[in-house]
């Protein structure tokens, strides 16, 4: 699962739509009418059969329909998508096609149109089990939303479903999140992967002004850190191992998709504001509506070309997210370059700090390193 095979490419499709905002919530989504849905649907399948027919020669590891919530639109809109995919991409015989999801936008004709168009995982937003948290945080279900999507996903023939989870949020204590971790844990066999990650106050939303204000009621650095530390033990307790700093995965269900970016696998992307990176360099398509909407083949809005040293940074940076690091040989093949001599007082001066560590072909963090895995990261750019 963790080898890199730069044979392969990924597809990444994003759907800008939302019920309404979240108050933490920066990513480029917003609420729309069914007429701006069907026009973008429309520019995003030519996108799509552009892409698949002129850029993307290499078959396709995976798939992730991402947002905003993709599960907003109604399920013909999906089907119609991936039958565009089906035709014009190559699609491995195992690909892993992901769907985002948010409980109270879910039924059973969209999950089984799912299904029957070849979306085989599930993303489902939950962030926690407790009704007052999900109200601060401006979310649109409660928990039993979440409950009645994973069991109308399971009835559609879903097994491989992961669970989006959110500590350090306000009014949540240490306690009340290891009772969101144990309830998603003992919920469905299908859940198979957790992501958990800490909120993060974004300046340009409303809790960025909350916070400036003082009216955030978070929690305190010492519960913080008692979150954190937990996540890990508890998840494992129940099969979920840590692969990536935020993510947790049953043997065998890591995702394939977050696998391929954070190893340098090319992907193509079709969508506003979506990103694409393949040939060395970044493309990104136009973030404006209107704009996409009258030609989504305007080609991208910003060109970024990635020279040795930024592929190289990028590679080790992304990398050492992964628990099991990066690999010593598969950096020498893929740069031409030995690791240790590109990086080697860093990598020698983080290991007499017990923050790296070198075992057998791979450079890894600790355990220390892991929690201080930004200032580590830092060091690389
Ligand atoms: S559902 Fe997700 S993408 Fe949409 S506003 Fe909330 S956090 Fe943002």
């Amino acid at each position: 699962m963790m080898i890199t095979d730069l044979t392969k490419s990924e597809l990444y499709i994003h759907i800008p739509f939302c019920v309404k905002k979240c108050l933490y919530c920066d990513f480029l989504s917003f609420p729309a009418d069914e007429k701006t849905k069907e026009r973008y649907i429309e520019a995003l399948c030519d996108e799509l059969l552009f892409i698949g027919s002129e850029r993307c020669d290499k078959p396709l590891r995976s798939v992730f329909i991402g947002g905003g919530t993709p599960s907003v639109l109604p399920a013909e809109h999906m089907v119609r998508v991936m039958n565009v995919v089906k035709e014009r991409f190559t699609l491995e015989d195992d690909a892993e096609i992901t769907i985002e999801c948010n409980p109270g936008t879910l039924d059973e004709e969209k999950l089984t149109a799912y299904r029957a168009c070849g979306i085989n995982r599930l993303s489902i937003g939950l962030q926690s089990s407790h009704e007052s948290e999900l109200k601060s945080l401006g979310r649109i279900h409660n928990y039993e939303d979440f409950v009645r999507s994973i069991r109308m996903a399971e009835k559609a023939g879903f097994d491989n479903i992961n669970v989006d989870l959110m500590s350090g949020l306000p009014g949540q204590s240490a306690s009340s999140f290891e009772e969101t971790l144990r309830k998603v844990c003992t919920l469905s066999e299908n859940i198979k992967h957790i992501s958990a990650y800490s909120l993060i106050i974004e300046e340009e939303t409303p809790f960025g002004q909350m916070y400036e204000d003082g009216r955030l009621d978070l929690p305190d650095e010492d519960a913080d850190r008692e979150m954190y530390h937990m996540t890990s033990r508890i998840l494992k307790e129940y099969g979920f191992e840590r692969y990536e700093i935020s993510n947790y995965a049953r043997k065998g269900y890591e995702c394939i998709h977050n696998i391929g970016y954070w190893t340098g696998v090319e992907y193509f992307a079709a969508g506003l504001d979506a990103a694409s990176y393949y040939g060395h360099c970044r493309y990104t398509d136009t973030p404006d509506m209107e704009e996409y909407l009258k030609d989504p083949l305007a080609g991208p809005v910003l060109i970024e070309k990635l020279d040795q040293q930024g592929l190289i940074s990028e590679y080790m940076i992304l990398g050492l997210r992964l628990i099991s690091g990066v690999s010593v040989s598969e950096f020498e093949k893929r740069f031409k370059t030995g690791i240790f001599d590109v990086y080697g007082r860093e990598i020698d001066r983080f290991i007499s700090d017990g923050l790296l560590e070198h075992c057998e072909d791979r450079i890894k963090l600790s355990e220390k390193g892991l929690d201080l895995a930004n200032f580590v990261m830092r060091a690389f750019i």
